[in-house]
């Protein structure tokens, strides 16, 4: 994979614009003609993820198969190959922020095209039938699957997805610079939505989400207020050139009260002073699949009808939203390339917070 914006040599420029042309996916899928799929297994519960090769497979009614251009790295991965999340399926295949172009269709699957490209999230299949999926709330479906977690995913060359959950994404920018949207973008997106329209917002955790996130609430006029781990200076440099007013450590409290404040990172001890942060009637939102334990507090810090609540997942209403003023704010993804292959690398990268921004694997 070359840059375009510069030097056009591999790995010389790890910012990316979604306004970039497309010409990576063109080329990959051009270029994928063989009849195998390759990907990285997980086959244990917190071991590492192992190179496998399968027979391509085909997809079955209702589905697509998907070349994989490019896959964004989650801390949710991390949870799936730590056995964090209840219920696992092993062995699968990681990954739910994919961009690839169909290269097969399933019968019964009318509004995609041969050669199309999509993107793949987190929310891989519904029901459809059951009191959540009813009420227009798929997120919280009874029977759902969730790509790379109960169905296999993008850590792979290709992959076979429920085409109803799968979202055309137009020709407009790079496959890399558009992965790290499918879910630190999108969930990041429902996060901000339930916090409400508050002028003052807080990130606790200012990575691959709040990256994104910061860009959108500026287009919205809002302040951001950027938390990072006590000491790193540099993430809270990158958040004031992403245009947060405030940047600080966890340890300490904002300038002035927050509206609201989501927390990004799993780290139960921090709602505390994210509740302490917040003003009265203020809200803290809960953003990811999985948290350490909340310690004791003082219910003091949750009085005056301050809220605390979670974000499970997303709805496909919240993708459409999202990849739809996404173009408009020009959102500029920054993004760390690594070869499929490569896939335990970019996890414990992510793990020790080497990065700024998303990781991406690209076959
Ligand atoms: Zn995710
Ligand atoms: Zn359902």
């Amino acid at each position: 994979m070359f840059c375009r914006a510069c030097c056009r040599s591999s790995n010389c420029c790890r910012t990316s614009s979604i306004k970039d042309s497309s010409w990576e996916s063109i080329s990959v899928y051009r270029a994928n003609k063989d009849k195998t799929m390759k990907a990285m297994v997980l086959k244990k519960l917190k071991t590492p993820l192992e190179w496998t090769h399968f027979a391509d497979r085909e997809p079955g009614p209702g589905e697509i198969r998907v070349k994989v251009a490019a896959c964004g790295v989650c801390r949710t991965d991390l949870h799936v190959v730590d056995g964090e999340l209840p219920n696992p399926h092993i062995p699968i295949i990681p990954g739910h922020q994919i961009v690839g172009r169909i290269d097969a269709i399933g019968a019964g699957v009318e509004d995609l095209h041969m050669g199309e490209r999509v993107g793949i999230p987190w929310l891989g299949h519904t029901c459809g039938v059951c009191p959540y999926c009813v009420m227009h709330r798929e997120n919280l479906c009874d029977q759902p699957l969730f790509t790379g977690f109960t169905r296999d995913g993008g850590y792979a060359t290709a992959t076979i997805a429920d085409a109803r959950f799968s979202f055309p994404l137009g020709e407009a920018g790079s496959d890399v610079a558009l992965a790290p949207l499918l879910c630190a973008g999108l969930i990041g997106w429902r996060s901000l939505v339930i916090a409400g329209d508050g002028q003052k917002v807080g990130f606790y955790g200012f990575g691959a989400a709040a990256h994104i996130l910061a860009q959108v609430a500026k287009w919205q006029r809002r302040a951001v207020f950027a938390f990072t781990r006590p000491g790193d200076y540099a993430t809270q440099t990158f958040a004031r050139s992403l245009g947060a007013v405030w940047a600080g450590g966890t340890d300490e409290m904002p300038p002035e009260p927050l509206d609201a404040a989501i927390i990004f990172a799993p780290v139960g001890s921090l709602v505390p002073p994210a509740l302490k942060a917040v003003r009265k009637g203020g809200r803290v939102v809960c953003a990811g699949i999985h948290m350490s334990d909340i310690p004791r507090f003082p219910y003091q810090i949750l009085w005056e009808e301050r809220e605390l609540l979670s974000v499970a997942n997303l709805t496909r209403q919240d993708g459409i939203d999202f990849l739809r003023l996404a173009p408009k704010i020009g959102i500029v993804t920054k993004t760390t390339s690594y070869p499929l292959k490569q896939a335990n690398q970019a996890l414990a990268d992510l793990r020790a917070g080497r990065f700024e921004g998303a990781a991406v694997l690209v076959p």
